[in-house]
């Protein structure tokens, strides 16, 4: 297990990631509901990966100690969600901090969401990234983020945790990483595969997942985030 004061951080500049090239390999969306039948699926997401990452969720929850089991909390965004998170959360932090710069702003937005209007596409809108919880033998979610609130202990590998909280965190960082994820460790729950910031985080100059959309029915089938969605766009 690394220790959190040797561990040092992999840094993903929007810089480097848009120096990936991608090489879009097609591959299809599943529904994780039916590909992952061992997870739990947060209802507000948008149940799609790509295949191979859904059976990576797959072999990751063979990683976890018997009982546990993965909560997918996001899995694929349209275009128009990721906008919406970001610039939610650009204003909540210019509301918060009326004296930084744009560029202050924007730095510390794109820590925790990826632009829409850069090279490299969101992890999230490619198919390659997921975000998971954990859920304990009694079936509640695992303690992660003690003693901090939740964006606070956001870092994978923050100092301070509680050794419930570390050892939970890091049951669910060694299972994913052993079946081949990379982490954003600016957010212990962010895992991703294929997209431009799992190209920067193993070394790789080349990457497979582009954007994509969900399929058409099962935007038929969420007529509440239809506004989410601009369905009306051409
Ligand atoms: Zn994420």
């Amino acid at each position: 297990m690394p220790s959190p004061k040797k561990h040092k951080k992999i840094r993903e500049p929007m810089s480097a990631l848009n120096k990936v090239k991608l090489i879009e390999n097609h591959e299809p969306l599943v529904d994780v509901r039916k590909a992952c039948p061992g997870t739990r699926v947060s209802r507000r997401c948008v149940p799609y990966l790509r295949e191979t990452v859904a059976d990576m969720v797959n072999n990751a929850q063979t990683l976890l100690p018997s009982g546990y089991t993965f909560w997918v909390r996001t899995a694929l965004r349209t275009i128009e969600m990721q906008r919406d998170g970001y610039l939610n959360f650009y204003r909540a932090l210019e509301t918060e901090h009326p004296d930084w710069s744009y560029a202050t702003l924007r730095r510390r937005t794109n820590q925790y969401f990826a632009p829409v209007d850069e090279k490299a596409p969101p992890g999230h809108t490619t198919g390659g990234a997921v975000d998971v919880g954990l859920i304990t033998p009694s079936g509640r979610p695992a303690e992660l983020t003690r003693p901090y609130e939740f964006w606070e202990g956001a870092a994978t590998f923050i100092e301070g945790l509680t050794p419930a909280a570390r050892r939970n965190r890091m049951t669910l960082y060694e299972a994913m990483m052993g079946a081949g994820f990379s982490n954003c460790e600016d957010e212990f729950w962010h895992y991703s595969y294929g997209d431009a910031a799992w190209a920067v985080r193993t070394g790789v100059d080349t990457c497979c997942y582009g954007l994509i959309e969900p399929p058409g029915e099962w935007l038929e089938r969420r007529p509440d985030l239809k506004h989410k969605l601009n369905l009306n766009r051409r």
